[in-house]
């Protein structure tokens, strides 16, 4: 089987004081995500969907939230290792495709500079690494501002990263 496809999906809650981080960029906004880690919630699906598609648990599973290592830790951090984890049961990224679901705050300018710093540590050029935005239209925990939900897919292939 040279090609293995992979879903991930997280969501987080807003929470007051804290900052919001999504795809490695630091978003303006007046509250951020609740979370063990920075909670970027969209770095976690990205690595939930790296992570079914290559056989293993979820990221719960490898980066437990009951660990004090993984306090406050950059999603960047964990993405690296799970790229690591890729690599060493042989496979390579071929693409992702994710969808951001937020009420607020706008993310769409935001985009290609979450393209860009996930890039080196996907091993992607940008216009392989999809990332789009929707609202749910007032709809739900997400349309109701309490918190922002991500889902993302990747395809994996036999070979060096
Ligand atoms: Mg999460």
């Amino acid at each position: 089987m040279p090609h293995r496809v992979g879903l991930g999906f997280d969501a987080h809650a807003f929470e007051e004081g804290r900052r919001l981080v999504l795809g490695g960029v630091e978003l303006p906004h007046a509250r951020g995500l609740a979370g063990h880690s920075d909670a970027d919630v969209l770095v976690h699906a990205i690595m939930d969907a790296l992570l079914g598609a290559c056989g293993e648990r979820d990221i719960g599973f490898k980066f437990p939230d009951t660990d004090p290592t993984y306090q406050g830790i950059s999603s960047l951090v964990l993405l690296e290792e799970v790229m690591g984890i890729l690599a060493e049961r042989g496979y390579r990224l071929v693409n992702t495709d994710c969808v951001i679901v937020a009420q607020e705050p706008r993310i769409a300018p935001h985009i290609p500079e979450m393209r860009t710093r996930l890039s080196p540590i996907l091993r992607l050029t940008p216009d392989k690494i999809g990332i789009k935005a929707t609202t749910t239209e007032g709809m739900g925990f997400t349309g109701r501002g309490e918190g922002i939900a991500a889902v993302a897919v990747v395809l994996l292939e036999r070979g060096e990263p």
